[in-house]
């Protein structure tokens, strides 16, 4: 009875994840997840996302002035369908500090949390932003990205080759607390560097996010929805300088 029962559980655990060669599909769950169809590189301006921080922690970037750049830091790689849907937590492996021990000093600058909340793994854990991201998003990216250290480098060369910060500072358009921009230029200046339009998302009247769509060779594309809208966006936009944020003291609640 006991060799049934292992039995039965070897075959659960194969079938609940991983990558089955033959079929060329990811195993989820009983069933198989289908393979993602492009790659979506999301990138946060601090000076808006940290307008929201009013407590601060040790591994928060927006209280920690002097190490972090004034550029749009990384907030993930993305796999994601053509119809606007995208898989997540794709395979059992767990979060590994260990397996990124090479990465960390350009993680930490240019890959770092804006945020004190612990985000939750797929294992219903609280993990570090980079756990949360490699296990909902970077675990989907196969058969592309084969493991964790992939997926962080992969991201970081793909950040610094498409270098929005460089492109929108070039074309005049810099931090500034009372600037407004015009959208409709941000996403032409994008679309002129790299001949793809860019999603975008705002908090307010401020430009949090931008997003540049690769296919899997990593040649930029449109992303697939939201090409023509303004996204959460105005039609003119602020790109706060950093220094402008609510931050009311060092307590180590989240924010
Ligand atoms: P995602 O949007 O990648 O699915 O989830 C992001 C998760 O990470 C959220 O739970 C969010 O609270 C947490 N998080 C931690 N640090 C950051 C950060 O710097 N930026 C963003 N956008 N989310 C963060």
């Amino acid at each position: 009875m006991l060799y049934v029962l292992m039995g039965v559980c070897c075959i659960l655990i194969g079938v609940n994840g991983g990558w089955d060669e033959e079929v060329g599909l990811l195993k989820r769950g009983g069933g198989y997840q289908r393979e993602f169809d492009y790659f979506k590189l999301c990138v946060q301006w601090p000076g808006t996302y940290c307008r929201r921080t009013r407590h601060c922690c040790s591994n928060n970037a927006c209280c920690s002035r002097s190490n972090s750049p004034s550029v749009f830091t990384i907030h993930g790689l993305w796999a994601e369908y053509n119809d606007g849907t995208w898989p997540a937590c794709c395979s059992g492996r767990p979060f590994d500090e260990r397996e990124i021990s090479t990465l960390l000093e350009p993680l930490g600058k240019y890959w770092p949390s804006l945020s004190c909340g612990s985000p939750r793994s797929c294992h219903h854990k609280k993990v570090p932003f980079w756990g949360h991201e490699v296990e909902k998003h970077g675990t989907c990216a196969y058969p592309v990205v084969h493991n964790e250290h992939e997926f962080f480098l992969t991201t970081l060369n793909v950040y610094f080759k498409y270098n929005v910060t460089d492109v929108l500072f070039k074309a005049g358009y810099v931090p500034s607390n009372s600037e407004k921009y015009p959208l409709g230029g941000i996403i032409s200046a994008i679309e002129n560097a790299f001949h793809a339009t860019p999603e975008v998302a705002c908090s307010g009247d401020a430009l949090e996010e931008l997003r540049i769509c690769f296919y899997k060779n990593f040649e930029p594309r449109d992303c697939a929805h939201d090409t023509s809208s303004r996204g959460s966006c105005p039609r003119y936009v602020s790109l706060p300088a950093r220094g402008s944020w609510g931050l009311r003291s060092n307590t180590t609640a989240a924010s």
